[in-house]
């Protein structure tokens, strides 16, 4: 079987559903700032299990936004992976914050609680601020294990979760723990970009349980500009500028169709993990993919495996219309990290991963057709 249609490694799926509630909503009276922005949030809060949400315009702003709220400055040091992509450092330096990088686990593919533990161990105390962990492909980050961690240090987190709504964690007394309900985080940020779960074109959300941050969020989102809390009555005009804010607001357009993809998610991510069985049942034993630790929920953004010969498969895949994927080149080693190089940690693990690691074709459309050309193309090569 030749497919004539391209495979990519992700696709978003928009039906009519989406079509006709983004279809009304510019035939309302609000294009932006209307009633489909909160409804997004409070059906977003409910999913995830948080007790509020702020939607934002993308993830890279929701990351900045949040480094200002847990009170990010120059000078100031946080960690993070270097199998992520750019943005989860980048909100660090936008505010003129170092970022140091701890190597990853080399089998999970996510940012090691030991490296973390030994970098931090390795400075005096005070030296770090916060851990940014990133739900990688969709795994979900033990969370409890790195809230741990940070209360020792006296560290905030953030965790990107942009590959994961839908996931989860078991914890030590056996809940499940849902990607974004900020119990061990401070804040969590989720990306709206059509390659991810939930395709509003661009979008994010911020997740938090704290009211003080969840105001700062909010505030900062809309130029730090409130007509709340006003100590006079100087008329219905009036507002304040209290703080130096962003307009990083996401549109009642984007929202509406936000609302619709929210609720396809479950559905989404369980046709995800169908693929992934699919795929780990013909590699087992001969292909080595990203290991999801017992009580674990992937909600697989991506499905990465690892290659002796990567940039042979990538190519060979490539004549047969199958766009697979590269995530991603180490953060330390993009340019702007080589030259300003703040980590003096070992990441060998990250660096032995990236030489290897192919993301395969991921979404919930991908039918069974195309999973099987895909892993006998994949077979083929080897
Ligand atoms: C996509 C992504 C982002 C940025 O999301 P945008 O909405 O495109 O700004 C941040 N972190 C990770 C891990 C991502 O995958």
């Amino acid at each position: 079987m030749k497919p004539m249609d391209p495979i990519p490694y992700g696709r978003q799926d928009i039906s009519d559903d989406d079509i006709e509630a983004v279809v009304s909503t510019l035939k309302a009276d609000f294009l932006t700032q209307g009633p489909k922005v909160q409804e997004f949030e409070r059906a977003f809060a409910e999913y995830v299990g948080s007790k509020y949400a702020v939607a934002v315009s993308n993830a890279t702003a929701g990351l900045h936004l949040a480094v200002l709220s847990m009170g990010l400055k120059k000078g100031d040091r946080i960690i993070t992976t270097p199998i992520t992509f750019a943005a989860s450092a980048n909100c660090a330096r936008y505010v003129g914050a170092e970022v140091w990088f701890a190597d990853i686990d080399p089998d999970t593919y996510l940012l090691s609680l030991d490296k973390t533990r030994k970098l931090l161990e390795s400075k005096p105390k005070g030296f770090f601020q916060g851990i940014i962990p990133v739900d990688f492909a969709g795994l979900p980050v033990n969370l409890e294990e790195f809230r741990e961690l940070a209360d020792e240090f006296g560290l905030w987190i953030i965790e990107d979760a942009c590959h994961a709504p839908g996931g989860y964690f078991i914890d030590s007394s056996g809940n499940e723990q849902m990607c974004g309900n900020s119990i061990f985080s401070d804040i969590c940020v989720f990306s709206f970009h059509p390659v991810k779960h939930i395709a509003c074109g661009e979008g994010g959300m911020v997740t938090t349980n704290n009211e003080e941050i969840y105001n700062k969020l909010s505030l900062l989102r809309t130029h730090g500009i409130t007509k709340e809390k006003m100590e006079e009555n100087h008329g219905g005009w009036f507002y304040e500028m209290q703080e130096l804010g962003f307009n990083y607001r996401l549109t009642d357009i984007q929202s509406a169709l936000g609302i619709t993809q929210l609720r396809k998610n479950q559905v989404g991510v369980h046709k995800r993990n169908e693929i992934a069985e699919r795929y780990k049942k013909a590699f087992e034993g001969k292909i080595k993919y990203q290991k999801v630790p017992q009580n674990r929920y992937n909600a697989h953004h991506l499905f990465v495996i690892e290659v002796e010969n990567r940039k042979g498969l990538y190519d060979y895949l490539r004549q047969y219309n199958i766009f697979a994927q590269i995530h991603y080149i180490p953060v330390h080693k993009l340019p702007y990290y080589d030259r300003i190089g703040y980590s003096d940690a070992d990441l060998s693990n990250a660096e032995a991963y990236y030489s290897r690691c192919i993301s395969l074709p991921m979404y919930p459309t991908l039918n069974e057709e195309e999973q099987e050309f895909v892993i006998e193309k994949v077979l083929d090569f080897l």
